[in-house]
């Protein structure tokens, strides 16, 4: 899973320019599940059909990013976020756009070192005059944070960790369930860290009887940081509510139960924080509304170029969502 994880956090996949996390999903999806779609966004449903319940696993495909807004002189670039950048961590980091050029996020030496604002920063690509620059990139690139992916015993570092360990907890589970009462559709998004776009027209295709989202969530296990029950290592959690969305009692309450009966080791997440949410926002609200639960990944330092996760929650969470949909999910009442 780890050569998995590798690719699919090394792959370029801003919000609205998942195409080559798209291409590789299929790729790697494609031996265990033989129906496979893509919608005009851009979201690429894996489906097992059968007569059961219509079931809706989703996971999203993009992560943050950004887009180059100006150009000056000289050929540094100035740039708008692609989602919830953090931009006390965005500062020296490096970025690429889709071209391949790498530059580094600079902030102006002069002024209020504290006051946090997108516009006090700058990339610098290296070019040595501003039409050298303007030759090769443009208003309108997209790019996204250039860093690579380490493995230390348990524990996974990289960037874009939100939320392809997802896609790869899904990928990994179409392989596994070879059997299932269900219809199940895989779903890989696009747009979740722009405010779940993609999500909402998924489900609406899919028109689910019942869904999971599958992201990652933060953790309370470092120093000085917000109470929160979950930590790293502690299993997947079981999501009772963030900021966009209530756990249905029922999908909630099931995954309890599947989880005890397997002896897995889970933990119960109440995310605190206003706006912080998933795609299970959008997609239990379509249509005449869908019960919809969510599994997290632990991970701490959430989106900055190093989320980490424990690969036994990973582990756990491909085992949770195996069980979901291997149960008969018309006899649960879906
Ligand atoms: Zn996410």
């Amino acid at each position: 899973m780890i050569k998995l994880l590798t690719e699919l956090c090394g792959t370029f996949g801003p919000s609205g320019e998942e195409e080559a996390v798209a291409a590789l999903v299929k790729r790697r999806v494609k031996d265990a599940v033989g129906e496979i779609t893509t919608d005009a966004m851009g979201n690429v449903y894996a489906r097992r059909p059968g007569k059961g319940a219509r079931v809706m696993l989703a996971a999203h495909m993009d992560e943050i990013g950004l887009v180059l807004s100006h150009i000056d002189a000289r050929g540094f670039a100035r740039f708008s976020n692609i989602g919830g950048l953090r931009l006390d961590m965005a500062a020296n980091q490096r970025v690429r756009l889709k071209s391949g050029r790498v530059g580094v996020i600079m902030e102006e030496e002069r002024g209020n070192k504290d006051d946090k604002k997108i516009d006090r920063l700058y990339i610098d690509f290296g070019y040595e005059s501003g039409p050298a620059a303007r030759k090769e990139i443009h208003v309108g690139d997209v790019a996204c944070f250039d860093r690579g992916l380490e493995c230390q015993g348990n524990r996974v570092i990289s960037k874009a960790m939100d939320d392809r360990v997802a896609c790869a907890v899904l990928i990994e589970t179409a392989r596994r369930v070879q059997k299932t009462p269900n219809d199940v559709t895989f779903a890989f998004t696009v747009q979740e860290e722009v405010g779940v776009r993609g999500a909402m027209p998924a489900a609406y295709t899919l028109n689910p009887d019942v869904a999971l989202s599958v992201d990652v969530t933060m953790s309370g296990d470092v120093p000085e940081c917000r109470p929160m029950e979950v930590a790293l290592g502690d299993g997947p959690a079981i999501k009772v509510k963030d900021g966009g969305h209530i756990a249905h009692p029922k999908v909630r309450d099931l995954l309890v139960r599947l989880a005890r009966k397997m002896k897995l080791k889970h933990q119960m997440e109440v995310l605190n924080l206003d706006g912080a949410t998933t795609d299970a926002a959008a997609i239990h609200r379509v249509r005449g509304g869908v019960p919809t639960g969510c599994v997290s990944i632990p991970c701490r330092y959430v989106h900055t170029v190093s989320e980490m996760v424990d690969m036994r929650d990973v582990e756990g969470a491909v085992k949770l969502l195996a069980a979901f949909v291997t149960t008969d999910l018309r006899k649960e009442g879906f």
